[in-house]
């Protein structure tokens, strides 16, 4: 329709046609059931793409927009008279035939056309493009999803961040506390150190000091590695023996030793570094002088927290001087038994001459003697046997100290020792009036013992008992097992013996109230005798004692097994 030049109009209806031409609203006239377009302005034109639709029903027209539910509206609004307002309803369009169709959405009106008549001819249809401002508004809700997302997002990271800034706050805090330890231990570390140089220096000094004892003593001194490797000598072993550092190292010092005891020091040596043991030795060392003087050594290991042995320590110590006065003394102690020896046999020999003419003259061989004469031969016999018997104890006394006693140690049968003991002294103890019983010992009873020293021992006590007992007194043997061994106790009721005395009685020539003993009585070496004699048979001899009550000696020794 062309509202421009159509004649049949008039001017407002012209007006009209013209409005609805350019309106910038969408408009359709579609008549009857089947929706024939009667009217369309540009803007629908435009809409749909195309213009060939006036004269045609909906189908035919918009083949495009079937099934997408417009007729139906269509025929909902012809037959109710209610208008459909449609908002931003998408509608898919083929706006170029052959091309892909497109969505828009619109904005519209269906609109019932009424006759005057109150019948309703068809719908009018108006409204606007408004796919511009959709998608406008999609593309900004969806920036604003993004946005809210991003925020979101955002938000998380931030969530995220605040933890990592909690984290590495409490890091933060962790690192302070490890750095003020580090700081303690550093000062700890410190403290240390200087504890650890104070020591080193004390240790330094006190290494100094023992450096210098140890060249100022005169004694030799040394160290040897665990090996025997002597590593380092005090100042005096150079000085005594005048030799050099270098030739002295490790193994160098058996130049400086006699080639006859070499062998033997090697040897202990040796085996003392294999056992680890205490090695103690007096060998010759040559001085510088050439001499050789004995030299008492001892070498002791140093041991380390293991057990280990890390270092010998050793010294020789000058002991010539001792040496000489030991072989002195010991040459002088034979001397004096050789001269005891000689002296006795030199006295034995006057004596026993001495003997021999009084019994001749006691024989009567040189005439008959005057009871004058033969009282005074009967004491030349006396103090001759008295002589002889003095002369024996010194001896025998002699040969203990010396050493030169021999012992035959046996098992011996008590009893029958005891006996024969018993009748050794019975004329003695007849004479004194006292009775003696030595039968209390059961008879089975062996001692380890060398029997003839055993007898001396048992006459000596025997006859003390019976010397220091008043005539009319008693003198008792008896015996106790214990253990091993036997007590032979021999006890008197004489005189008895201070305490003060109970001691010195057993050195050589002590006697109590000498004054009252009469001279010929004794020497004061039996019991010296006696119990030297009973230790060198692994035994004993002690004393208890009431003095005016009497006195116990009690000789102990080693029982024989099966006693
Ligand atoms: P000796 O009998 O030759 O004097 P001993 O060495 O045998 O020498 O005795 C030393 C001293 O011990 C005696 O002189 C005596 O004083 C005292 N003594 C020894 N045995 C007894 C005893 N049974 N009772 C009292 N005193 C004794």
């Amino acid at each position: 329709m062309d509202v421009d030049t159509n004649q049949d109009l008039t001017d407002e209806g012209r007006r009209i046609a013209q409005l609805f031409e350019k309106s910038p609203i969408f408009m359709a006239v579609l008549k009857g059931p089947t929706h024939v377009f009667e009217l369309a302005n540009e803007a629908y034109y435009q809409l749909i793409g195309h213009r060939d639709i006036i004269g045609k029903p909906l189908d035919d027209a918009l083949p495009e927009v079937r099934g997408q539910g417009f007729d139906k509206l269509l025929d909902r609004v012809l037959q109710t008279g209610e208008p459909f307002i449609g908002r931003e309803m998408p509608v898919l369009v083929q706006r170029t035939r052959g091309a892909a169709q497109e969505e828009l959405f619109v904005d519209f009106v269906y609109a019932a056309l009424t006759e005057r008549d109150g019948t309703r001819s068809g719908v009018m249809a108006y409204g606007s493009d408004v796919t511009d401002h959709v998608r406008a508004r999609r593309e900004i809700e969806r920036l604003l999803a993004e946005s809210e997302k991003a925020n979101e997002e955002l938000q998380e990271q931030q969530v995220e961040l605040e933890l990592i800034n909690q984290q590495l706050q409490d890091n933060a805090v962790e690192l302070e506390a490890q750095a003020e330890e580090l700081q303690e231990n550093a000062a700890d570390l410190a403290a240390r150190t200087a504890e650890a140089s104070r020591a080193r220096d004390a240790l330094a000094a006190s290494e100094a000091q023992l450096l210098t004892l140890a060249d100022a003593i005169p004694t030799l001194a040394w160290t040897a590695r665990a090996d025997g490797f002597i590593e380092w000598y005090n100042a005096r072993w150079y000085e005594y023996t005048g030799t050099m550092p270098e030739e002295m190292e490790g193994w160098g010092w058996q130049s400086v030793h006699h080639p006859d005891t070499l062998p033997m020091v090697l040897e202990e040596w040796r085996a003392a570094i294999a056992s680890g043991g205490f090695f103690e030795m007096t060998f010759p060392l040559r001085g510088s002088d050439g001499e050789f003087r004995r030299f008492l050594t001892r070498v002791v290991p140093l041991r380390d927290e293991k057990g280990e042995i890390a270092r010998w320590f050793g010294t020789n110590t000058d002991v010539e001087l001792e040496r000489r006065a030991l072989d002195a003394a010991e040459a002088a102690n034979q001397a004096k038994t050789d001269f005891l020896a000689n002296m006795s046999h030199e006295l034995r020999t006057p004596l026993n001459a001495i003997g021999g003419y009084a019994d001749l003259l006691d024989l009567g061989v040189h005439g008959e003697l005057t009871d004058q004469q033969r009282e005074a031969v009967a004491r030349i016999r006396r103090s001759e046997r008295h002589l002889l018997g003095l002369i024996n104890e010194i001896l025998n006394y002699a040969k203990l100290e010396a050493g030169t006693v021999h012992f035959d140690s046996a098992e011996v049968d008590l009893h029958e020792t005891m006996t024969s003991a018993e009748a050794l002294v019975a004329p003695q103890a007849d004479a004194r009036r006292i009775a003696l019983t030595a039968a209390a010992c059961t008879p089975s009873v062996e001692v380890i013992a060398d029997a003839e020293k055993l007898l001396q021992i048992l006459v000596n006590l025997f006859s003390n008992a019976i010397k220091f007992t008043e005539p009319g007194g008693r003198v008792d043997v008896g015996c106790e097992k214990d253990e091993g061994t036997i007590r032979i106790n021999v006890s008197d009721t004489g005189i008895g013996i201070p305490a003060d005395k109970l001691e010195a009685i057993f050195n050589p020539f002590v006697q109590v109230r000498a004054d009252l003993t009469r001279p010929h009585e004794g020497t004061g070496l039996g019991l010296a005798i006696s119990r030297e004699l009973a230790r060198a048979m692994n035994g004993e001899l002690t004393v208890t004692s009431t003095p005016g009550e009497g006195s116990t000696f009690t000789l102990t020794l080693p029982l024989a097994k099966d006693s």
